[in-house]
């Protein structure tokens, strides 16, 4: 039971039977009909023009900002975003663009005024700022519809494009209710992975304009990302945004029993109510020993990751009696 993360996924035997039948050809000659098809299907099903397929949502986010932004341009995010903290610095390193984040309120939302203060001038002391990426969900947390509306008007009112890190995207249509496009809608450009809950082994997708995925093409392949036969990754990418999109309301009511469980657990710090997806966050108390309790779990093949809060995934891999079997080895652990 590994409740490390939801990239811990195996594919499921539809995408291994899928894999294993894909039509094929050199994807770099455009010639893999798998991989067109999930592209031309993926940017209609999203709302727009031209979609990318990537090795990994890194990939997908740094080509994002690329093709956004050239060298010397800023682009404004969250200084909890995926895109900042944990991409190795991508942007700043191979595009050369200048990161402006400013703090994430609890919800994750950024703070209009805020980013209105780090919108630089034209003047040429100052980077250009081009563009706002926001993240949905962000640490399990969904940005709410109205949210992004304002961000859609903000971005208008001072010239600039609209990027979303959407990795968990999916998590967050499915905690709302509501259909893709009612959030992809807002946006210029949008990343998606298939390799988190939606159990794909390898994939995500960049999506924008005509215009904007030919750039985004082109230093794919300066970064070494152009697939030869990706078909046989692309088949198994589409049953992730087709068959595995219901997974997630299970992933989520697991993650919701998991926290009312810790909830239980005199040790642990937890609101149950702030749980909204996948992600489970805990403060466990000071007094206990973290990395013990991480051996003591493996001794039983449970595996979590030994930070505080530590962070619980729930996944397709993660069944109802999996949470209660962690929930009862914690408390007999913890006591
Ligand atoms: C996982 C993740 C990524 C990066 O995806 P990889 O496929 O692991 O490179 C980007 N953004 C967010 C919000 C993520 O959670």
């Amino acid at each position: 039971m590994d409740f490390r993360s939801d990239t811990v996924t195996r594919p499921t035997q539809a995408m291994r039977t899928a894999m294993a039948h894909a039509e094929v050809g050199d994807d770099v000659y455009g010639d893999d009909p798998t991989v067109n098809d999930l592209e031309q299907w993926a940017a209609e099903r999203h709302g727009f023009e031209a979609a990318l397929f990537t090795t990994s949502g890194t990939q997908a986010n740094l080509l994002g900002l690329m093709a956004h932004c050239q060298r010397g341009d800023e682009y404004l995010c969250g200084q909890q975003a995926h895109n900042f903290k944990y991409e190795a610095g991508g942007a700043a390193v191979l595009g050369s663009i200048q990161p402006q984040p400013v703090e994430n309120n609890p919800d994750g939302t950024l703070c209009f005024d805020k980013l209105r203060m780090a919108i630089k001038p034209d003047d040429f002391h100052f980077a250009q700022t081009k563009l706002l990426s926001l993240e949905n969900t962000i640490n399990g947390k969904v940005l709410p519809l109205a949210y992004l509306q304002k961000a859609r008007n903000f971005v208008d009112e001072h010239g600039l494009q609209l990027h979303l890190d959407g990795a968990r995207v999916y998590n967050a249509a499915v905690a709302l209710n509501v259909d893709i496009k009612e959030i992809t809608q807002y946006f210029d450009s949008i990343t998606v992975c298939m390799s988190k809950g939606l159990s794909a082994p390898v994939g995500s997708l960049l999506l924008g304009t005509e215009e904007y995925i030919a750039r985004a093409r082109r230093v794919r392949k300066m970064l070494g990302g152009g697939m030869r036969q990706a078909g046989i990754l692309a088949a198994a990418a589409k049953l992730a945004l087709t068959e595995q999109v219901t997974q997630l309301a299970t992933d989520h009511a697991n993650a919701k029993r998991l926290a009312v469980g810790l909830q239980g657990i005199e040790l642990f710090n937890i609101n149950p109510d702030y749980v909204q997806t996948n992600l489970v966050f805990a403060k466990i108390d000071d007094s206990v020993d973290i990395n013990l309790l991480a051996d003591k779990l493996a001794k039983e093949n449970i595996i979590i990751t030994a930070t505080n809060p530590v962070r619980f995934a729930t996944h397709k891999d993660i069944s109802t009696e999996d949470v209660d079997t962690l929930i009862a080895k914690l408390s007999e652990l913890c006591n």
